[in-house]
C-alpha cells in the first residue's frame, strides 16, 4: 500500500527527531512491503520567518490531502515575545481545527528499563505505568466565549466552558474503542459536583456505557484524580477527560513516567486521519547538538501505523525495538543513568532501525 505522509519538521530539535523517524518509517516500508510518500511542509517558527505567518494556507491544504501528518515541534526563543501577535503555537491550534482533530490520545507509559527515571517509589510502580489519557481537543474553555468586562468600575476577565452532548459522546466513543483494545477500564474525570458542563459530561458517558458493557467504568472528580496519579496510578488503564482536565492531567500522567523524551501522541478526529507529535517542544536549549533523544518521535510514528493506516504488527515492531534498545542499556542524555551506554539522536535512530531489521 501507498500511504501520504504530511511532515512538519519544525523548529529546534523538530528536524533532527522527525529525520530519524522518518529512517524509521521507510526501514518499516522495506521490511513489511509499504511505500510511505512525504512531502515537507513549514509550520511554526520557520514558516514565521520564511512566509510571515504560523500556518501556511498550503500547509494546511497539504495536511488536508495526506492521509496523516507527523510533527517534530514547533517554538523557540526567537519568537517567544508574549506580545507578538504572530506566534507559532498557532500553527498547532489551526492544524487541530483546520484537521478537525478533536481527540487526543497520550499514553503515559513507564517501560521497565526506566524505571529509575520516575519520580515515584518502586513501591507505587511495581511492575511498571501504562496509562492512556483521552483528552478532548476542540471543545470547552479553551474554545469557549472569553472577554474583559468592567462591572461597577472593576475590572474582570471571563471564560467560558461550554460542551454539548455530541462534543462528548464522540470522545466518549474513542475513549471506549480505546479501553476495549486495551484493558477494559474506563475513568472519566470531571468536577460534576459544581460544574454543569461535568453533569451533562457524566450523563453521557453513562449513557455510552451501557453500548459497551464489558468496560468497566467510573468517574472521578478532577481534584482527585490529580492526587490518584500520584498515590495509586496503576488503577488506571484509559482516562477520558475535558480539554482542560486533560491538558492538565496529561502532563503530570507523563511526568510519572519520568522522560518527556520518550511520550507520543496521536490526534485523531473521525476519519481516518490524524496528526502524530512528540509530547515534547522544540528543546531549543540543546537543538543541534544531536543529543535529543528521537524516540517519542518514533513511537508517535509507531500511534499512526496503529491508528491511521491500522498496521498494527509494523506499530509493534517499532515499539518493540525500541524497549529492546533500551534492555541493552542504550541511553540519550536525558533518560542516561549510571551504569547504561550514551549515544546521541543519530545513533540511537540506527539501533531501532536494527533491530527492526533483525
Ligand atoms: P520542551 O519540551 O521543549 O523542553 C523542556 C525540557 O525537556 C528541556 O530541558 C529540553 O531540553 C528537554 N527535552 C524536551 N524534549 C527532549 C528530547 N526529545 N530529548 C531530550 N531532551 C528533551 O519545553 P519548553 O522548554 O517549555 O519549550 C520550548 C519551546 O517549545 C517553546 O517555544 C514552546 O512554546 C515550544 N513547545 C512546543 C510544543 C509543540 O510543538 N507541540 C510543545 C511544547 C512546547
Amino acid at each position: 500500500m501507498n500511504y501520504k505522509i504530511a511532515v512538519i519538521a519544525g523548529d529546534g530539535i523538530g528536524p533532527e527527531v522527525v529525520e530519524e523517524t522518518v529512517n524509521i518509517l521507510n526501514c518499516v516500508g522495506d521490511k513489511f512491503n509499504h511505500k510511505f510518500e512525504y512531502e515537507y511542509l513549514l509550520a511554526g517558527g520557520c514558516a514565521i520567518d520564511e512566509k510571515g505567518i504560523p500556518l501556511p494556507e498550503e500547509t494546511l491544504e497539504a495536511c488536508k490531502k495526506a492521509d496523516a501528518v507527523l510533527l517534530g515541534a514547533v517554538g523557540g526563543p526567537k519568537w517567544d515575545n508574549p506580545d507578538a501577535k504572530i506566534r507559532p503555537e498557532q500553527a498547532l491550534l489551526g492544524l487541530r481545527g483546520g484537521l478537525g482533530l478533536f481527540c487526543n490520545l497520550r499514553p503515559a507509559l513507564l517501560y521497565a528499563p526506566l524505571k529509575e527515571a520516575s519520580p515515584l517509589k518502586d513501591s507505587i510502580i511495581g511492575d511498571g505505568i501504562d496509562i492512556c489519557v483521552v483528552r478532548e481537543l476542540t471543545g470547552g474553555i479553551y474554545f469557549g466565549e472569553r472577554g474583559r468586562e468592567e462591572i461597577n468600575g472593576v475590572k474582570g476577565a471571563y471564560d467560558t466552558e461550554r460542551y454539548n452532548e455530541n462534543e462528548v459522546r464522540r470522545i466518549g466513543k474513542i475513549a471506549f474503542e480505546t479501553a476495549m483494545k486495551r484493558n477494559k477500564k474506563l475513568t472519566s474525570i470531571d468536577k460534576a459536583n459544581i460544574l454543569e458542563s461535568s453533569r451533562l459530561w457524566r450523563k453521557v458517558i453513562d449513557e455510552l456505557a451501557k453500548e459497551y458493557p464489558e468496560v468497566e467504568v467510573n468517574h472521578m472528580y478532577v481534584d482527585n484524580a490529580a492526587m490518584q496519579l500520584v498515590r495509586n496510578p496503576k488503577q488506571f488503564d484509559v482516562i477520558v477527560t475535558s480539554n482542560m482536565f486533560g491538558d492538565i492531567l496529561s502532563d503530570e500522567a507523563s511526568m510519572i513516567t519520568g522522560s518527556i523524551g520518550m511520550l507520543p501522541s496521536a490526534s485523531l478526529g473521525e476519519g481516518k486521519k490524524g496528526m502524530y507529535e512528540p509530547i515534547h517542544g522544540s528543546a531549543p536549549d540543546i537543538a543541534g547538538q544531536g543529543i535529543a533523544n528521537p524516540l517519542a518521535t518514533i513511537l508517535s510514528a509507531a500511534m499512526m501505523l496503529r491508528y491511521s493506516f491500522d498496521l498494527e504488527e509494523e506499530a509493534k515492531a517499532i515499539e518493540k525495538a525500541v524497549v529492546s534498545v533500551l534492555e541493552e542499556g542504550y541511553r540519550t542524555a536525558d533518560i542516561m543513568s549510571e551504569g547504561n551506554k550514551l549515544v546521541g539522536t543519530k545513533e540511537i535512530g540506527k539501533l531501532v532501525l536494527e533491530k527492526i531489521l533483525s
